[in-house]
């Protein structure tokens, strides 16, 4: 029986990913480790409130005995969520990024070796790679070449979980996902901000020319691709997650006014953010053949699921643009 020590689980990902694994798993055990800063979130998992087989630790994963105490309660596995995730913030101050991202892993690695887990996943990002021009994709031979404090930061973790695994052996696998979407993400975030914003006839800011090109991938394809490297990936192994969906911010941006029905004046062009990479694409033919892995969500059934939620969900919407988001937000882009 495992018992999965989650970390970051109250965040977006995490905590789909939490869901997830108990929905689809009965002998799992789940411990998730989050330090609840302003990203993490306990209304995302309330539904589990009463699961025997769910325990939530408040507490901050660059504190050694904290860490070492979550470990102690019989974990098996270890799959590392947790990070500062957000690219702008990272420009506006790098600090938490390089503290939470590189030594927050550190002290994880220590405590994974100590407590000799079965199996340690590092949920990474494609930003590690860089920007591509028009053509090409990452592969997991792709040389890291970040570009914003926030992928350096996740560089210099994956970099470390890398030798963790090289000198000591720790059993580690890497997992490096493009941009995703779905139910409970941030609305800092492309989508969310923009689905958030437009429902409330609100402009949304696009970044320079509207001309960046991510690849867009449902968070439980994602989830899925994080257990099937948990559970398949070969150690010392990195695998790629992508939904074979590229798009121009500026053409998701309108088919967002589309699908909500909003008019094109609602687009806000603002400068771009700096030092913005170009374009990222997945190529993700290593975690379908080795992990039996491929995306099922459609991007656009996947995308009306996730405007559906956050319409229902106006309450963990409001609770969330508080004076300390929409001053953020006002610092980031201008007054609203
Ligand atoms: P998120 O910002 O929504 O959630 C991060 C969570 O980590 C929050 O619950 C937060 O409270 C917690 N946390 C932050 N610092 C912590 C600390 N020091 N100790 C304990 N908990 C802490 O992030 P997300 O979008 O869910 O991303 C999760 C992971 O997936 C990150 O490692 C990110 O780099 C990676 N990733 C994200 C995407 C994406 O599109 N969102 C894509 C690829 C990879």
């Amino acid at each position: 029986m495992p018992t999965v020590l989650v970390t970051g689980g109250c965040g977006f990902i995490g905590s789909n990913f939490v869901r997830h694994l108990l929905a689809t798993d009965p002998t799992a055990a789940v411990i998730n480790l989050d330090a609840l800063t302003y990203a993490g979130n306990l209304a995302n998992l309330t539904d589990l409130s009463g699961n025997e087989r769910y325990t939530f630790i408040k507490g901050d994963i660059t504190d050694r005995e904290t860490v070492r105490n979550a470990m102690g309660r019989g974990v098996t596995d270890v799959i590392h969520f947790a990070a500062e995730s957000h690219v702008d913030r990272s420009i506006q101050d790098s600090g938490p990024f390089l503290r939470t991202n590189v030594l927050g892993t550190q002290v994880l690695l220590d405590a994974a070796r100590e407590f000799k887990v079965s199996k340690y996943v590092q949920v990474s990002t494609d930003e590690v790679y860089g920007s591509l021009g028009a053509t090409g994709l990452f592969t997991e031979e792709t040389p890291l070449h970040p570009n914003s404090p926030y992928s350096a930061s996740k560089a210099g973790a994956d970099l470390l979980v890398q030798a963790y695994q090289h000198t000591f052996g720790l059993p580690a696998v890497i997992t490096r996902c493009s941009n995703n979407y779905g139910p409970y993400q941030f609305p800092e975030k492309l989508i969310p901000l923009f689905v958030t914003r437009l429902l409330n006839d609100e402009t949304v800011p696009v970044y320079g020319d509207g001309q960046q090109v991510r690849d867009w991938i449902h968070v439980l394809d994602h989830c899925r691709g994080v257990e099937a490297a948990w559970r398949r990936g070969r150690p010392g192994e990195v695998y790629n997650f992508g939904g074979r969906c590229e798009m121009a911010n500026l053409d998701l941006t309108r088919l967002l006014l589309r699908l909500l029905e909003k008019p094109d004046t609602l687009i806000q062009y603002v400068a771009d953010r700096l030092g913005h990479d170009r374009r990222y694409a997945i190529d993700c033919t290593k975690a379908e053949r080795e992990l039996g892995w491929a995306p099922q969500e459609t991007f656009d059934a996947g995308l009306r699921d996730t405007i559906a939620w956050y319409r229902a969900n106006a309450a963990w919407v409001a609770a969330i643009k508080n004076k300390d988001y929409m001053s953020y937000y006002e610092k980031q882009y201008g007054s609203v």
